[in-house]
């Protein structure tokens, strides 16, 4: 396989369809014998992948399959739910347990790990030691809509292998430069995209959309590029791609890809997404500073239950949220970072009941 090439297949037989498009890869060629290979899923939160959000255990299933076929015995699996879940509860709850015991391989919690440091420029990046410990990585993301960054994929992915400290921190920066730079540091090896069905607009799950679709390759800045474009955004819309491109990790220029389809007719149709953006008009009731992607998510899902219930027209101020708020007052907050705001949901990060029932009395005052 080419670092400009794209390889898909659609089917619903998850595990073998996997299997498949990894022989057509022939990924074992890209391992040295003997290596230490880490499998990073998303494993966001603790729901099923049924749900939109978490990496499907058969995909796993079948790359762990195409590397022991061909010798590997070396695979751990790597990752570390968003502030607010716990890994060892996701990985209960997505079926990793389960592939543990059938598979005979190591799961490596991050949120339990010690990290090191990566400067980078004038910064620097802590990341989880398990990165360090894995000669060969490989990503498997889901694509999904974010309430933030508008895309989740290949790129965000990795920011499972930082500390929850580290997290807040890419918060607080903005999350773009800092994901780029998280790029810079993290070296994926091969990206396995668990495109069956990710939800479009949230990375936590809830709306799945099926494609039935897993596919391969070896840049993440032009998968993240392909699928930026698939969702029916710009790069101008995803700053992280492009700076990622910019810092060297991969090639964002969509003229160089070549896709192809396994078990296709042999012409590439191009799959049409339906477009979600439907949340800008969310968005635009809350006033983010540096918000943690649980606590935003939260607050969308909140909006979106009041929207449906009619009583969102009612709320004509903006909420405030992020740690941007830290120390500072105002009117109507949500978390523990606007707790000198006159009214406030606590919760670090408070769940969208609490953010639904804190709206509604509000509104109602
Ligand atoms: S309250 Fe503040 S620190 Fe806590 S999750 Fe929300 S934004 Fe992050």
């Amino acid at each position: 396989m080419q670092k400009n090439e794209i390889l898909r297949i659609y089917g619903t037989d998850y595990k073998d369809m996997t299997k498949r498009l990894l022989d057509e890869a022939e990924l074992y060629t890209h391992i040295t014998p003997g290596a230490r290979i880490g499998i990073k899923p998303n494993l966001v939160a603790p729901v099923p992948a049924d749900f939109g959000a978490t990496t499907h255990p058969e995909v796993v299933a079948g790359i762990i399959e195409h590397l022991k076929e061909h010798g590997f015995t070396d695979i751990r699996i790597i990752e570390g739910s968003w502030v607010g879940d716990k890994t060892e509860d996701s990985f209960e709850y997505c079926g990793y347990n389960a592939l543990k015991e059938k598979y005979g391989i190591t799961l490596v919690d991050t949120q339990k790990e010690k990290s090191y440091s990566v400067p980078h420029g004038d910064i620097s990046v802590n990341i989880c030691n398990c990165v360090r410990d894995v000669d060969f990585m490989i990503n498997v993301p889901v694509l999904k809509g974010h309430c933030q960054t508008n895309i989740t994929c290949a790129l965000k992915n990795m920011k499972g292998l930082i500390p929850n400290s580290e997290k807040r921190r890419f918060h607080s920066m903005g999350l773009h430069k800092p994901i780029a730079i998280l790029n810079s540091a993290i070296k994926q090896d091969f990206i396995v995209v668990d495109h069956i069905c990710g939800d479009l607009v949230s990375e936590g799950g809830g709306n799945p959309y099926y494609s039935n679709c897993v596919m391969a390759g070896l840049d993440p800045v032009l998968i993240d590029s392909y699928l930026c474009k698939l969702m029916g955004y710009t790069l101008d819309d995803v700053p992280y791609i492009k700076l990622a491109a910019e810092a060297g990790v991969g090639c964002s220029d969509l003229s160089t890809l070549s896709m192809r389809t396994i078990d296709g007719d042999g012409t590439e149709k191009e799959e049409i997404l339906p477009r979600t953006h439907s949340l800008f008009k969310l968005k635009d009731k809350a006033e983010d500073v540096d918000t943690c992607s649980a606590c935003y998510e939260s607050l969308m899902e909140a909006l979106s239950r009041l929207e449906e219930e009619g009583i969102l027209d009612n709320l004509t101020e903006k909420i405030c949220i992020g740690q941007g708020y830290r120390g500072k007052t105002g009117e109507f907050g949500i978390g523990n970072c606007t707790r000198l705001f006159k009214h406030f949901v606590p919760g670090c990060p408070p769940d969208s009941d609490a953010i639904y029932e804190g709206i509604k009395a509000y509104v109602n005052k």
